[in-house]
């Protein structure tokens, strides 16, 4: 099993400067199935369940690094730091963002996008998931301004419609009709705003649009606005 300096570990997580950490250690706060570690300076075993076994402040250790979550967007948060607007990573115990290596979104939902989004620190996993031939469906419910016209089906299944200012045209989406202003609409791609620039491109308005499901893993329903859970190996599996 891998071994790690507890200092560095800690320092990674977020608990503080090794110096700090090693105070903490000194007055007795960091303990291991319950005995106290006083230094910090020694190696412990990756243990997958050290934290279920060690203690900082009488709280469970932070999840070791390599863990992706699920979020449940609410409006009004931004994805990313260019945007205006609180971030995401604000809806994270404070701690956490300051993890290293650090979490981040697996791709965007846009600011007024409420749903499902991923995290990961895990570098790997992120590129595997956006890269373009990770062919990872995503799924939204979307409330639309106008009635359909009818014709929006067969068009976003063509594979043909062109989206304003670009040059490649979408590979095909398909549109589950709830009614006439009501719709499911699952891609694999994700363009830049890609569900409200293709209503645009038929001539109507996304008014509220919700991301329900990425892959197999479904938005939990009791997983309200602005929370968030760790995933279980079983969600990373059916995502990644
Ligand atoms: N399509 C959009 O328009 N916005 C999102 O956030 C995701 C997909």
């Amino acid at each position: 099993m891998k071994a790690v300096r507890l200092d560095k570990l800690l320092a990674n997580l977020g608990y503080g400067s090794r110096r700090e950490i090693q105070m903490l250690a000194r007055a007795g706060a960091i303990r291991l199935d319950g005995d106290a570690i006083y230094d910090a300076g020694g190696r412990i075993p990756l243990d997958p369940d050290l934290s279920g076994r060690m203690t900082v402040g009488g709280e469970p250790l932070d999840p070791l690094p390599g863990i992706s979550l699920m979020l449940h967007k609410p409006l009004g948060v931004t994805c990313s730091h260019k945007e205006v607007g609180p971030l995401v990573y604000g809806l994270l115990p404070e701690r956490w963002r300051r993890r290293d290596p650090p979490l981040s979104t697996v791709g965007r939902l846009d600011k007024e996008t409420s749903g499902l989004l991923l995290l990961t620190d895990d570098g790997a996993l992120l590129h595997r998931i956006i890269s373009p031939k990770a062919n990872v469906a995503k799924r939204y419910q979307a409330t639309l301004d106008r009635p359909l016209r009818g014709d929006e089906a067969a068009i976003f299944a063509s594979g043909t419609l062109m989206l304003e200012g670009e040059d490649r045209p979408l590979l095909p989406v398909a549109l589950a009709i709830h009614d006439e202003t009501h719709v499911e609409v699952t891609l694999t791609e994700g363009r830049y705003h890609q569900v409200r620039r293709m209503f645009a491109a038929v001539g109507n308005h996304v008014a509220i649009l919700h991301r329900d499901r990425v892959g197999g893993l479904d938005l939990p329903a009791d997983l309200g606005a602005g929370g968030y859970r760790v995933m279980g190996a079983e969600a990373v599996a059916a995502v990644f």
